[in-house]
């Protein structure tokens, strides 16, 4: 296979077994808002077709061939350098968060909101985390479906989810929240602010 879909492949692995972690202790917590809209449902199948469903058919399969690319080889470097930020951001995101992680719009009863380690620097990193991702998919998967598609699916996602999430923040958390907000942004840190 070669090598930057394999390693493409690999960092969705990777994505499995920090999130296989703590999934067990985050399904067992006690949900006292979940706000699974339609809207919301519709994203997240949209992400998985461009994250994983049209890899595989470009992987394993000629279906996609009639939308290949060719690249110079100097992208895959970029694409895999922006895949391992990617990955980075996506640990950190999950180590801080913990059992307050959802794939979807929750709150726990005992939630508690996170404004240390990378929550103290950005306040979105696994929404960071997809949209670089998105950004090295189009350098990995040289095909306008299975990576082409990959910047503009993030953005709509990001665009779709932040919103209603941080509705949700703050009807849950008040001016705690209004006051992280002011401290911390959102996918780019803001430059000189105190990050504590
Ligand atoms: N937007 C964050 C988290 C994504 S997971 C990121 O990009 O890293 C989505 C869930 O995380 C939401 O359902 C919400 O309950 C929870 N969440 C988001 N920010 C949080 C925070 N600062 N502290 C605690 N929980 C948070």
């Amino acid at each position: 296979m070669n090598p930057l879909i394999a390693a493409y492949f690999a960092a969705i692995l990777v994505q499995i077994v920090i999130r296989a972690r703590i999934d067990g202790a985050r399904r067992a917590e006690k949900k006292v808002d979940q706000r699974i809209t339609g809207r919301e449902r519709a994203s997240l199948s949209l992400l998985s077709i461009n994250l994983l469903v049209a890899p595989i058919l470009y992987a394993a399969t000629p279906w996609l061939a009639f939308a290949d690319y060719a690249l110079p080889p100097w992208s895959g470097a970029l694409g895999l350098a922006l895949l391992v930020v990617s990955l980075v951001l996506f640990w950190r995101g999950h180590a801080d968060l913990g059992v307050q992680w959802s794939p979807t719009l929750e709150i726990r009863e005992r939630h508690q909101l996170i404004t240390r380690g990378i929550y103290g620097v950005i306040r979105h990193p696994m929404y960071a985390s997809l949209l670089l991702w998105g950004l090295a998919q189009p350098l990995l998967l040289h095909n306008w479906i299975a990576g082409g598609l990959g910047p503009i699916t993030a953005t709509i996602f990001y665009a779709l989810r932040v919103g209603p999430e941080e509705r949700m923040m703050l009807d849950a958390f008040g001016d705690e929240y209004r006051a992280y907000m002011r401290r911390v942004g959102g996918v780019v840190p803001r430059l000189g602010a105190r990050s504590t």
